[in-house]
């Protein structure tokens, strides 16, 4: 079963071949991050355009990669949403046009499946599952009791981790996207200033970090009215230490107390160290077995989709040419169960 799978959700235009849902045979990723950054952001008109020149570049480089031609694949994947609704509708359109060229099966994907569905590609996933999701865009505990089954345990109050690490790293004046900047300074760092820990109501698995991100820029704010010289790394690491406790300890309760066979973490944040480190040991120490893909297939790729499309196709369900972007799309169950 060869699915191509495409990506156009945020700002990176990407399309991958995957062979039954599990194997890589080519993953092309064309990053805008330098677009953006001169924005601190990703600019959404910005966004749509660097789609529309890539996608066809990307598609035929992931084609070409996989040393394919398009009658050798079984369907067609692409994210349907969430995300910015020009970006997303590029790959839309340029994933129907060519089902429709060349008669093949068209899968709409949830962006967050998508996520999860990477660590597919690393190794099984053993069920009932518990995915940790952390991106740019959402901070959820997600439960699969098997394939295609989605329950949303708990989920952030305001803002995804992800936004909070960028939002942290722009009042310290760090380069967009600043995950992977604080993840490293964090690590440099000699020592740590003491943030809050939000844990909500007791039993909650809901997260929050808009009074994290808030308490950080205080901190910064008050020093610069004292005339106090402030340490970076030293935020950056309490900052990290604070994401990082909290992410962890709620994803331990949550595996013992819905008795999960395997832990994973998912998308852009999983790529901090941190944050890795932390679950692998807690995991190790409870027994229960955790996986996180590498870092490449932690950010947005393409496939990741085909991963999650493949399971979508095999389970026998389908979009048609009338398939649309779906900014707000909800992580909803494709079993039906
Ligand atoms: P979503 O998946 O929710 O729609 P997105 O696709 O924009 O959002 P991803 O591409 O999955 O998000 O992840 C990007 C986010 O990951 C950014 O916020 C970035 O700062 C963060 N990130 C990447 N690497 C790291 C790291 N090492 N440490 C912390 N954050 C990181
Ligand atoms: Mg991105
Ligand atoms: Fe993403």
């Amino acid at each position: 079963l060869y699915i191509l799978g495409i990506e156009s959700s945020c700002d990176e235009t990407a399309a991958s071949v995957v062979k039954n849902g599990t194997e890589i045979i080519s993953n092309v990723v064309a990053s805008q991050i330098e677009s953006h950054k001169r924005f601190g952001g990703v600019v959404p008109e910005i966004a749509s355009r660097h789609h529309v020149e890539q996608v066809t570049i990307v598609l035929e480089e992931a084609l070409k990669q996989a040393n394919l031609e398009p009658k050798d694949l079984d369907g067609v994947c692409v994210t349907e949403g969430p995300g910015l609704v020009g970006a997303l509708l590029i790959g839309i359109n340029a994933a129907k046009a060519f089902a429709f060229a060349n008669n093949l099966p068209l899968v709409g994907v949830h962006h967050i499946a998508g996520h999860i569905y990477a660590n597919q590609l690393m190794q099984p996933m053993e069920f009932p599952l518990l995915a940790l999701v952390v991106s740019g865009g959402h901070t959820e505990l997600v439960l699969m009791k098997e394939h295609g089954s989605f329950e949303l345990i708990g989920e952030t109050r305001d803002d995804a981790a992800g936004e909070a690490y960028d939002k942290v790293a722009r009042v310290l004046s760090i380069p967009y996207p600043g995950g992977p900047h604080i993840d490293r300074m964090a690590h440099e760092s000699d020592g740590a200033i003491k943030f809050p820990r939000v844990w909500l109501e007791k039993d909650s698995y809901d997260f929050s970090f808009s009074g994290l991100k808030s308490a950080v820029i205080n901190y910064q704010h008050n020093a610069v009215q004292r005339g106090e010289e402030i340490n970076p790394h030293h935020i950056a690491k309490g900052f990290q230490d604070s994401v990082v406790e909290v992410l962890t300890a709620k994803t331990l309760r949550a595996a013992r107390e819905f008795n999960v066979k395997q832990v994973i973490a998912a998308g852009g944040v999983s790529a901090n160290k941190g944050l890795r480190t932390s679950l692998e040991a807690t995991f190790k120490e409870e027994g229960i077995p955790f996986h996180v893909p590498p870092l490449k297939l932690c950010t947005d790729n393409g496939a990741m989709i085909a991963a999650a499309g493949s399971e979508m196709y095999k389970a026998g369900v389908c979009s048609d040419l009338s398939l649309n972007g779906r900014p707000g799309m909800e992580l909803l169950s494709w079993n039906n169960k």
